[in-house]
Order: C-alpha cells, then sequence, then structure tokens
C-alpha cells in the first residue's frame, strides 16, 4: 500500500525514516489489526500510534497509566504540532469541559486518558459523540498479574473492546516474558494480532561491572565530573540515598535523592528538577524511573545489588532512550552478597526463598562472568546474540580463548544420564567423583560420567556450567529449583557440530574505567562544535523554562548535535536537522538560526543572511482516507479520472480532488499522464505570482487556457513543494 508515512515523519517529529519494525507497525495499524508491540524502552513505541493517529480520521484514544507520562507526551505532542490532550483527575472541571470541546471540534487526534475514566458517564458520553480510529494500550503489562506492575484498573479495559468491537487495539509494552504476552493478549481480547516482538538489545548502552572498595565513591565523582549530562544512581536503602547524595553535595555535583521516606511533594519536586535538567544526578532506591520518560539520561550507576537480572535490565535500560551513547556501571562488593543472602535467609516462605536465592545467582553469574555482558542480559530474555559487541568491559577487553568442547561434552552428557532432572551443582559432583550420600542415593556412581571430570576443579566446572547457560547451550527452570535441561544447541555440542570457546580466567575485571569512553561509531563533535553545542543547550533550557517544560521537549541532544555540526544559516538547511520538523522550524528556526549566526561572527566563520521570519508551512498537512488510497491504486493500474470517477460511482472532480491531495502528500502520482510537464511550470509560476488561495485568479492569469482541474493538480504539486 503506498503510504504517506515520510512525508508526515518528518513534518511532524523532523525524523527522515522510521527505524526497524515501526514501519510494519503503523502500516498493519492503517490495515486496521489488532497490534501487540513489544519493545525495549527507548525502542520508539509512541511513534508506532502517534504516526497512523496522524494519518486517519477520527480521534485516537491512548490509554497510559501514569499521570506524569501523559502530560510529558502531551507537551512533546504540542511542540510539534499535534493535536494532543489528556484528561485526569488532577483537572479542574472548567479545563476538562474545555479538553472535551475541543475533543468534539476535531481539533484532537491523541486524547490521553488514565483507566478510570472509562468509569465516567460524561467520558463515555463524550466518546459516543466522536468517531474513534483507534484504542492504544501503552504499558500494557499492567493488565497482568504475573508483570511487574500489575495495575486493576486495566482488568477494566476488556470492556472497552465490547464497547467498541470495530475500533482496533494496538498495546504495547517493554516487558518480555512470555506468560505475559499471552496474558495481554487474552485480556484484552486482542484479535489475530499482528504481534512485534524487537529485539532487546540496546546497542548504544555500554555495559561494565565493576569491583566496590575505597576507591569506588573517587571513580564515581571523578565519571560524573567528566560528563555532563544527567545520571541516576540506585541505591538499595533510603540511608545509603541520603548519605551518598550528602557527599556528592559536599563535592559539588547538583544531586538529589529519591525514595519512599521524603513526601510527595519533595519526591515530586526533585524529579521535576531532574527531568527539567535543574539538577544532573538523582540519587533513588529502585521506585525512581517509572514515571520519567527523560530521554537523554547519560549514565545509570547500580551502586548495590539489582534484585534479579531483568530489573538490571530495566532499570540500567533508563539510560539513553534517545539512542545516543549513554554508560550502565553495576558495582558489586562481596559484602553486599553477603548482606542480601541474609536477608534471603530471613524469609519464612520457602517457595520465594528458592527463587530469590536463584535471582541472586543469576545477578552474581552476570557479574563474574567474562562473556558478553549483553549476550548474557539477552540470553535472560531468550534472544540470542553471537560475537562481540563492541560495547561492554569485556568485550572492550577480551580475554583469550580456550577450547572447552570435550568438557562441554562431559558436562552435558551427563546432563542426559541423569535424564535431565538435576541440577548444576549435582552434575559436578558427578563429574568430580564425589563420594555425597545423594551420589550414592541415585546409584549416580554408576554412571559412565562419575568421576570423569576430576582433572578440573568444582570452580572451573561452574564456570563452564554458567558459561554454557549464558550462551544458551543448556537451559535450566527458573522456578527456584533450577534444573538443567538440554536444548537444540546442547545437542549440536554433544553430536560435535559445535565447538565451544571460552576465556580462561574468570573474576570481576579490575583495570581502570576509562573516562570520556566515546561510541567508536560516534564521530566526537571537534572543540569548536562542543562549544556552540554547549551555548545551543542554554537556549533550550532557556525556552523550556519560558514555556515550562523539560529542555528535551523542544530539542534532543542529537538534535543540537546535529546542529553543532551542520551550522545551517537558512530555513531550508536548519530544516534538515535531525529533529526538525515544521512546527518546530517555525516555532525554534529563527532563535537557534540567530545564535548559530552569532556564534559564527564570533568565530570568524562566513555567515549567509540572516531571514527575519522563518517560512510558514501549513500547520496540518492534507489528511489522507481509504477513499483516496483507492483511487490512487486505480489510478497507478492506468485508469483515468474519468474512469475512475465511473467504476467508484463517484463524480469526476472529486477524483481530481484526491488526486490533487494525493500529490500534496507527495504520494506517487504520475502528473505528467494529465498535464505536460510545460503546462505544470507554467501553473506554479501562476501561482508564484498571484498566490495559490482561490483559483479564479490563477485561470486568469493564464488567459483561460488551462481548467481548474489542472490548475488543481498543479496547485497540489506547488503545496508539495512548500513542505519538503
Ligand atoms: P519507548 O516508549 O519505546 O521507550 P520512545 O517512544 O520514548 O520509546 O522513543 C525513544 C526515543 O526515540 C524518542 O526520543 C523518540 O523521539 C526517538 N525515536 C523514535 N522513533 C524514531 C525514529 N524513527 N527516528 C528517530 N528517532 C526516533
Ligand atoms: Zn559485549
Amino acid at each position: 500500500m503506498p503510504t504517506l508515512l515520510e512525508p508526515t515523519l518528518k513534518q511532524y517529529f523532523g525524523y527522515d525514516t522510521l527505524r526497524p519494525g515501526q514501519r510494519e507497525i503503523v502500516e498493519s495499524a492503517l490495515a486496521q489489526q489488532d497490534i501487540l508491540v513489544i519493545m525495549p524502552t527507548g525502542g520508539g513505541k509512541s511513534l508506532c500510534f502517534q504516526l497512523p493517529a496522524l494519518l486517519q480520521s477520527g480521534l485516537t484514544l491512548v490509554i497510559s497509566p501514569l499521570i506524569s507520562l501523559m502530560q510529558d507526551q502531551v507537551e512533546a505532542l504540542k511542540n510539534n504540532g499535534v493535536g494532543a490532550t489528556f484528561l485526569n483527575s488532577s483537572l479542574a472541571f472548567g479545563e476538562v469541559q474545555q479538553r472535551e470541546k475541543e475533543v468534539l471540534q476535531g481539533k484532537i487526534k491523541l486524547l490521553y486518558i488514565a483507566p478510570e475514566r472509562f468509569a465516567n458517564a460524561q467520558f463515555l458520553a463524550l466518546l459516543d459523540r466522536v468517531k474513534i480510529s483507534m484504542l492504544i494500550i501503552d504499558e500494557a503489562h499492567c493488565v497482568s498479574e504475573w508483570g511487574h506492575d500489575f495495575r486493576p484498573e486495566y482488568r477494566q479495559l476488556h470492556t472497552l473492546r465490547e464497547r467498541f468491537p470495530q475500533v482496533p487495539v494496538m498495546a504495547l509494552t517493554a516487558t518480555a516474558t512470555e506468560r505475559v504476552r499471552q496474558d495481554i493478549i487474552q485480556q484484552l481480547n486482542l484479535k489475530d494480532p499482528f504481534i512485534h516482538i524487537a529485539s532487546f538489545n540496546r546497542q548504544n548502552l555500554y555495559y561494565a561491572v565493576r569491583p566496590k572498595d575505597k576507591r569506588t565513591y573517587t571513580e564515581i565523582l571523578r565519571q560524573l565530573k567528566s560528563t555532563d549530562g544527567a545520571a541516576i544512581i540506585y541505591c538499595l536503602s533510603r540511608r545509603h540515598v541520603d548519605e551518598l547524595t550528602l557527599k556528592l553535595q559536599n563535592d559539588g555535583i547538583a544531586a538529589l535523592p529519591y525514595h519512599a521516606g521524603l513526601s510527595d511533594k519533595d519526591r515530586t519536586n526533585n524529579q521535576t528538577k531532574f527531568i527539567r535538567d535543574d539538577v544532573r544526578v538523582m540519587i533513588a532506591t529502585v521506585a525512581f524511573g517509572m514515571g520519567i520518560n527523560k530521554p537523554d539520561v547519560r549514565l545509570v550507576i547500580h551502586y548495590d545489588l539489582p534484585k534479579n537480572l531483568e530489573g538490571y535490565y530495566q532499570e540500567s535500560g533508563r539510560a539513553g532512550r534517545d539512542g545516543e551513547p549513554s554508560e550502565c556501571i553495576f558495582y558489586l562488593s562481596y559484602g553486599d552478597i553477603a548482606q542480601v543472602k541474609y536477608i534471603i535467609a530471613q524469609k519464612t516462605d520457602a517457595g520465594s526463598q528458592k527463587v530469590a536465592e536463584q535471582q541472586l545467582r543469576q545477578v552474581i553469574d552476570y557479574a563474574e562472568s567474562p562473556d558478553c555482558r549483553r549476550r548474557i542480559q539477552l540470553a535472560y530474555f531468550g534472544e540470542a546474540f553471537f560475537g562481540n559487541c563492541g560495547n561492554c568491559d569485556n568485550c572492550l577487553n577480551p580475554q583469550s580463548l580456550e577450547n572447552w568442547t570435550i568438557e562441554a561434552q562431559k558436562f552435558l552428557s551427563c546432563v542426559a544420564r541423569v535424564n535431565q532432572k538435576f541440577g548444576m551443582n549435582h552434575i559436578i559432583d558427578i563429574l568430580r567423583g564425589s563420594k555425597q550420600a545423594k551420589i550414592e542415593q541415585y546409584q549416580h556412581h554408576k554412571l559412565t560420567t562419575y568421576g570423569i571430570g576430576q582433572a578440573h576443579s568444582t570452580e572451573s566446572w561452574r564456570k563452564l556450567g554458567r558459561s554454557l547457560l549464558h550462551r544458551g547451550l543448556v537451559d535450566e527452570t527458573t522456578d527456584g529449583y533450577p534444573i538443567l535441561k538440554l536444548n537444540e544447541l546442547s545437542w549440536e555440542v554433544l553430536r560435535r557440530e559445535r565447538e565451544v570457546w571460552l576465556p580462561l580466567t574468570l573474576q570481576i575485571v579490575k583495570q581502570e574505567l576509562p573516562v570520556n569512553r566515546t561510541n567508536s561509531k560516534e564521530v566526537p563533535l571537534s572543540d569548536l562544535e562542543e562549544g556552540l553545542f554547549q551555548r545551543l543547550r542554554s537556549l533550550r533550557k532557556t525556552l523550556a523554562d519560558e514555556q515550562n517544560v523539560p529542555p528535551y521537549v523542544i530539542f534532543g541532544d542529537s538534535s543540537l548535535r546535529d546542529m553543532a555540526r551542520l551550522q545551517p544559516q537558512t530555513a531550508q538547511a536548519f530544516s534538515n536537522v535531525f529533529g526538525v520538523g515544521s512546527r518546530k522550524l517555525a516555532r525554534y528556526g529563527i532563535q537557534f538560526l540567530s545564535l548559530i549566526h552569532t556564534f559564527r561572527t564570533e568565530q570568524g566563520l562566513p555567515n549567509a543572511e540572516l531571514a527575519s521570519s522563518m517560512p510558514m508551512l501549513p500547520e496540518a498537512p492534507i489528511q489522507l482516507t481509504a477513499t483516496h488510497w483507492v483511487t490512487l491504486e486505480l489510478y497507478q493500474k492506468g485508469l483515468s479520472p474519468e474512469a475512475i470517477a465511473k467504476e467508484r460511482n463517484l463524480r469526476p472532480t472529486r477524483i481530481i480532488n484526491h488526486l490533487a491531495d494525493l500529490i500534496e502528500a507527495n504520494q506517487p502520482v504520475e502528473l505528467e499522464r494529465l498535464l505536460a510537464l510545460q503546462s505544470q511550470n507554467d501553473i506554479l509560476h501562476a501561482i508564484e505570482e498571484v498566490g495559490h488561495d482561490r483559483l479564479k485568479p490563477i485561470h486568469e492569469y493564464l488567459g483561460e487556457k488551462y481548467s481548474y482541474e489542472e490548475i488543481r493538480l498543479a496547485r497540489g504539486l506547488w503545496k508539495q513543494r512548500q513542505v519538503t
């Protein structure tokens, strides 16, 4: 199906291309399908529904659990010139009425609401009076009790399906587990949904594990001083948060605490200051970050142990949502491990104790492993990753590899011999020929694998076993009673179809953490550009404060960096900057161009003359609907407008209007079939002379040589060129 995707993407969001996956999702949405999107934080979920919302007639309803997220998204959309608003309990009655009026007037394309809203009779009456194009369930894992954030209000959402059976539903989440996915499909009654599961690999994130000792504080301080981006430091207890905050403040870092012991007001204030770039560092317990969307967090430090690997993935994943290089550092000390073990031992419920122990072990394995950090995290979600990622401590300092294939075969065949019913320790006991009572009890001293592994220590076998797990060469059950299971890859190793190469030494890497590490893919800014970048940032901050919005709503870091690099001097050049859509061009173009102009003058660089106003671009582009697509399809088959009109039982002028709209929206309409190039140019020239508003003056200016239809078509082309 031909689409308007790219022009609309550039116009409203300022981006040139969709990310992999986004296109299929948007196209399925336009095809009225139910959709489930599983994408990691920073993957670009919002665009998956915001773009189709703009390309369809009617209102898109977005259900979102958190008021702060709603507000931020709506601000960002408005700044891009998209009609968006939200309704929630924080609004005064008059305000609600005003917004409902805007919805009825068709000014709103995206309406954000909390799920409770559906219990409100006035709201339901409003919905009966508008055409709803899609229902979006954001943070859809909230519907599942298996998720980490179950919300009973989400359970009521299935009633929406009954109330609006014809309206397609799109559910989105960053939660990866299969159980939650199935639950979402079932609870929301998604019909034959298109399911998109994105890779959970966050390429722009650098992962490292560091020993936590007396030098750690200095190292963190140095890290914070060597960058100027935002950072989050996670601690397990309030006391740690408070102590670390005080220390950093004393050392001149703009830092604030965030934990459950603060009043609601203080917490909100601290969070707002962080989002608005008034403070740079947030020291927090893990609760922090759920409700924030800040895309430009450059560093996430775990100062204490994360609870489990999934938690670590989600928390560290709050870095670099904008796709810019960012770092995730995890500090581990054996004292911390002992402390967590002690806490787990206090648990009275044996089941949850076992699960907690297994989760702790997985975290320690992750930290101690010489394997790619990314591979271990992804393996945890069942995703395979091969090779050197080039962006974690282990891959950047690879250790020499040894061939462990024979040992792996011994290990795996032992798993097979015990019928895949035992855990790692037991397997190792058999291999090492242990005299434990449990071995004899199961008659395992009679196995052919008994005692064949005495050449290696228990610890070496354990390292091998963990590496096999991390590489997906063997599986383990996760209910707290971990049992090893063979999989396809295990059999490949056993059949000698696959070799196993592992690093020799296994310990937490001790090398110095490099300062100012830049991701190799990024070309760093020159000193001059960096200077401009800083000035652009402060302009952004000033504008954001004037408007009372977070700075990233004005422009993201990537946009400012692009500006610093390109140094555009004309509106045209400015519109080519990453993230500059037509609204932002019109709204902020002059201010940023003037700053660049001043900067270049100061530096003695040549400058183009500064325009006094930005070109006015149409506020809303043409809205294409299904009827346009039908016309385009027939036209592309070679039918004339008259023939299409006949086929569709419509008047020919309607068809001409469709074609003019399609041309304006930069769709593949071969205009030459209807209007020779020379004639097009004549009409374009006339429009430049007498304006585009009315057809009659154009008609007259051209001595009535061209029909109104022809002028209409050429005007579509003229409008298209104003946008692009
Ligand atoms: P998620 O909700 O999945 O965590 P967001 O929707 O907040 O992610 O998107 C993360 C960032 O990526 C945002 O800054 C967004 O503007 C940007 N982004 C999304 N899609 C694209 C794209 N096609 N091109 C460039 N940037 C994009
Ligand atoms: Zn790696």
